[in-house]
């Protein structure tokens, strides 16, 4: 008899990210990834639940269908007994309508494309991936878990810009993003450390996009992220928080166009851009050693310090600082750093158990707890099919 499974997928840009679970548990079957879609080096790599690698077929996938063609092939060569019985995807932008995942029908689907020029990087792939998905799997049903939706309970005065209210009314708005992970963590937390998910947390998200947020008994109040995945911390090639004047002069003095700005504040500034053109990857930057390596540690290290001292100022004070993302779950060296200087906000690391990557970092002399948990976006959006499906299993 077939196994019933659960299909989530995460389409980006130039890659599209999957993993296969359970539909009755958490229990992850497989996942793997779909890299440089459109490319001549495109590829697949596919690992069991337990990381090892499974074979995939040859192809290069010209476009998300094609990705997900290639995806279902290398499935279903290495889980010839499976049914997927829904498939969830991440959607950047949910808007103001979305505050939490919907079955996705034909209204939910004019409303996700309304919302593309919110998010032209992203959301034209989210689509491509639920348009792809659907005729791959005719009649099953297609789950959307939104980024924006966590950040729905945030008060005004952090879901507004202090810009005319009219563009608040026709949605320039701070939404706030990596909900998908936020919900993880905050779910994780009432798990492992209940006392602590019902206090003041501080979650960063450190990853290649990077983030952070307030969250207060379970709700997020405040997000270092704005209207679009751009504000808030630098990344691996975004610039972060700007002073809007910055983009005057580029565009009214060095005469620079609207697209390559655009390129110039995604794909070549932050961490990218301060190394000199070095890395945008933090392990590179790491090794190196160099001063312009430095120079960008320096950087990501200070504007998370702050953030965090904004984020803590939102809630009144914090409880917990909580590291995720690729960065934030793997770097020593950035945890160790950013808490250099946090004594004055309770927060102190034991180094011992920073070098052991234990879930719990902070020495037994911190008033606040630091915390490593590794976030799992896809687990949230297969748990949400699974509840709004009605389907039997365990997990938040
Ligand atoms: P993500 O986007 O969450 O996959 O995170 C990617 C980022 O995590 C990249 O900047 C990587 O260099 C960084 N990363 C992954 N592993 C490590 C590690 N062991 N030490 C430092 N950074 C790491």
């Amino acid at each position: 008899m077939s196994r019933p499974v659960i299909l989530a997928l995460n389409a980006g840009s130039s890659s599209l990210k999957f993993e296969l679970f359970a539909a009755d548990s958490d229990e992850t079957l497989g996942h793997g990834i779909v890299e440089c879609i459109g490319r001549d080096d495109a590829c697949v790599r596919l690992h069991d639940g337990k990381g090892g690698n499974l074979p995939v077929p040859d192809g290069q996938p010209a476009d998300h269908a094609a990705a997900l063609q290639l995806t279902l092939d290398s499935l279903r060569a290495a889980f010839p007994d499976i049914r997927v019985v829904a498939v969830g995807h991440r959607v950047v932008h949910g808007g103001v309508h979305f505050d939490g995942p919907v079955i996705v029908d034909d209204e939910v689907m004019a409303r996700i494309e309304a919302l593309d020029p919110f998010a032209p990087l992203h959301q034209p792939h989210n689509i491509a991936g639920i348009r792809a998905a659907g005729a791959a799997f005719p009649g099953v049903p297609q789950i959307a878990c939104f980024d924006t939706a966590f950040h729905r309970t945030q008060p005004l005065v952090n879901d507004t810009f202090a810009l005319p209210s009219r563009f608040y009314d026709e949605g320039v708005r701070r939404y706030g993003f990596h909900g998908l992970s936020y919900d993880y963590i905050t779910s994780e937390l009432k798990r492992i450390a209940p006392l602590i998910a019902a206090g003041r947390v501080v979650i960063a998200h450190l990853g290649n996009g990077a983030s952070m947020c307030a969250v207060q008994s379970g709700r997020s109040v405040a997000s270092t992220m704005g209207f679009t995945a751009l504000d808030g911390l630098p990344m691996g090639t975004r610039c972060g928080q700007l002073d809007p004047g910055v983009v005057l002069y580029l565009m009214e003095q060095r005469g620079m166009t609207t697209d390559q700005v655009r390129r110039l504040l995604y794909e070549d500034s932050g961490l990218l851009g301060l190394s000199g053109g070095l890395s945008n990857d933090m392990r590179t930057l790491e090794r190196a050693g160099t001063p312009e390596a430095q120079r960008a540690i320096d950087y990501f290290v200070f504007r998370i310090q702050r953030e965090l001292g904004a984020m803590a100022a939102a809630m009144g004070g914090i409880d917990a600082l909580v590291f995720c993302g690729g960065i934030g779950e793997n770097s020593r060296l950035v945890r160790a750093r950013v808490c250099e200087r946090t004594e004055w906000m309770g927060l102190e690391v034991d180094h011992g158990r920073n070098a052991r990557n234990e879930t719990i970092i902070s020495s037994e002399m911190s008033r606040a707890h630091v915390m490593v948990v590794p976030t799992q976006e896809e687990l949230v959006i297969a748990r949400a099919a699974r509840r709004l499906l009605n389907l039997p299993g365990q997990g938040g």
